[in-house]
């Protein structure tokens, strides 16, 4: 066993202290500082060629990964394990008045031995298990663990039988520019250096699934998530003659009641399942107030998937709104109906069918119509359209949508469904081919190795929980899948591009072992110090010792 509590705890609180807040300056400091850190062990200043930063490709912001690895000497193997973290966390705001204290992991546990504490915050705290502060648990402890392993494998390479990798990558908790720019330097080492990837092994955070559940878990693969998203137009008309038109809004409200919170939109798989969708967004897209109903509305979801395809999700998607638009229209006519005899006005009948396309599908229809007049009108305004910086993914794609539907000749009500967001592609690591099954065994020999020595059950699942970089080094979705995702998002080839076949090039079976702790992204942000500290490193220790070795 590694005895590496101390060191790890060191390491964790010296991360902590470099405030590195997403698409912050931060984010440069630590990776500069974590590359200073590694260049000066013996092993990196004898091989300093072996420490890379790298700064990340097609960004906005200046910022960086670093990539190290040491080559083990035990006997001669071209066996890679990549070990990966991110360095960056989410903002301080939410720790109010001891902000200035977010990142001083030990006057901060002095300052909450003064505050009012939930109850099981409290408990904590007097426990002295845990350390408290932004960015403990969501990850540097778990990037310290990694360091660890890195810098006892450089002062011990006669020990390694393979090489060991270790990326840091940044923009983890925004849009995955770190790991996405790592995957070409990684193809590159594999070409310098004929690595040969035969796992990854993530240590992003672990949090209990319940109240008072015990254990510690592992992930084999990840959930994936896409950003399901709505145009929907209606038929505008004055407010004093309100169903001669039809209001977009009323449709939007039908949607979010028919997609928030429906089971029939969880992915089960391997007898895990997703949450449903929840709302992220539901606006109508009038500029001012007038006496006019709106001319169309926008809706977002969030959408975990364990087994279906970004195609698959837009099909079903195509229903339940197809089911919202009708529902929309029955009350509709229902309390046109009723309002007609109220007031002894003729009820006529309503124009509109519920109608549902795909963002590919009216761009399709567009091109086969207006062709390339259309094809350089689009290009020109999407061009024009990136020069406006405030516009985040979801809101240059409505308004690429909004552009495209001026070329519609029927334009009566509809609902345009696409995405609007970086997809995070799931991951199912099941044992179907060699490299899966082998991480597979390598894992549950580390877990039977280190279990009697620690006192809560260690569990292994399928699905990591949570959006984490994961989703980029391996790909389960075929290419109808992928290109259902590039064909439905309207800014993809120039707000938004992801090269899968970078991913695809790389394809490293994938699973997570990483620090416990509570409340991440939250004020009491802790890690439990003995299963982060010391089971962590060990147990990925073994994983590397037995993919290296059989
Ligand atoms: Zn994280």
């Amino acid at each position: 066993m590694l005895n590496c509590r101390e060191d790890i705890y060191f390491l964790t609180n010296q991360l902590a202290n470099i405030e590195s807040i997403v698409n912050t300056e931060g984010e440069k400091e630590i990776s500069q500082a974590i590359h200073t850190l590694i260049s000066a062990y013996p092993y990196f200043r004898a091989n300093p060629d072996y420490c890379i930063k790298q700064q990340t490709l097609h960004d906005e912001r200046e910022r960086y990964n670093v990539v190290a690895f040491v080559k083990g000497t035990k006997k001669p193997s071209n066996k890679t394990v990549i070990l990966m973290g991110h360095l960056d966390t989410v903002g301080i705001d939410d720790f109010n008045h001891l902000k200035d204290k977010a990142c001083f992991p030990e006057e901060l546990f002095e300052a909450l031995k003064e505050e009012q504490l939930p109850s099981l915050v409290d408990q904590h705290l007097k426990s002295d298990q845990y350390m408290f502060g932004r960015g403990v648990l969501d990850m540097k402890s778990g990037v310290a663990s990694n360091l660890y392993l890195l810098k006892y494998y450089s002062e011990h390479p006669e020990e390694l039988e393979g090489n060991l990798l270790v990326v840091v990558e940044c923009d983890e908790e925004d849009s995955s520019h770190g790991i996405l720019s790592s995957l070409p330097l990684l193809k590159q080492l594999k070409t310098d250096h004929l690595f040969e990837y035969v796992g990854a092994i993530n240590a992003d955070f672990v949090s209990p699934r319940y109240e008072g559940d015990p254990n510690r878990y592992i992930y084999k693969g990840t959930v994936g998530k896409l950003l399901p998203s709505f145009y929907i137009t209606g038929a505008e008309t004055h407010v004093g003659s309100c169903f001669e038109g039809l209001d977009p809004n009323f449709i939007a409200a039908e949607l979010t009641k028919q997609i928030n919170y429906n089971p029939d939109l969880c992915n089960e798989a391997f007898g895990e399942t997703t949450v449903p969708p929840v709302s992220l967004k539901q606006m109508d897209l009038k500029p001012s107030y007038t006496v006019q109903t709106a001319l169309s509305a926008y809706v977002y979801f969030n959408f975990f998937i364990h087994s279906w395809s970004p195609k698959e999700v837009l099909e079903k998607l195509k229903e339940q709104a197809k089911i919202a638009f009708s529902n929309a229209l029955n009350t509709f006519k229902e309390r046109y109906q009723r309002f007609s005899k109220l007031s002894n006005q003729p009820f006529i009948d309503v124009p509109w069918q519920p109608r549902v396309m795909t963002y590919e599908e009216m761009d399709q229809l567009l091109m086969s119509k207006h062709g390339d007049a259309y094809a350089a009108h689009m290009a020109k305004f999407k061009q024009e359209l990136l020069l406006d910086t405030s516009l985040d993914t979801r809101m240059f794609s409505a308004k690429v949508v909004e552009e495209a539907w001026k070329w519609m000749s029927d334009k009566s009500p509809a609902i345009i469904v696409f995405y609007s967001s970086l997809y995070s592609p799931r991951i199912e690591v099941t044992g179907k081919d060699e490299l899966e099954k082998k991480l597979i065994e390598s894992l549950d020999m580390a877990v039977s190795t280190i279990q009697p020595t620690y006192e809560h059950p260690i569990v292994t699942r399928n699905f990591f929980p949570y959006i984490s970089d994961m989703s980029f080094v391996a790909l389960s979705d075929d290419e109808e899948g992928i290109n259902a995702v590039s064909s439905n998002t309207p800014c993809w080839g120039s707000k938004l591009f992801v090269n899968y076949q970078d991913i695809r090039d790389i394809n490293v079976p994938v699973i997570n072992i990483g620090p416990y702790g509570f409340d991440a992204h939250k004020q009491y942000e802790r890690v439990e110090i003995s299963y982060s500290f010391e089971v962590v490193p060990n147990l990925t220790n073994e994983v590397i010792k037995n993919l290296l070795t059989t």
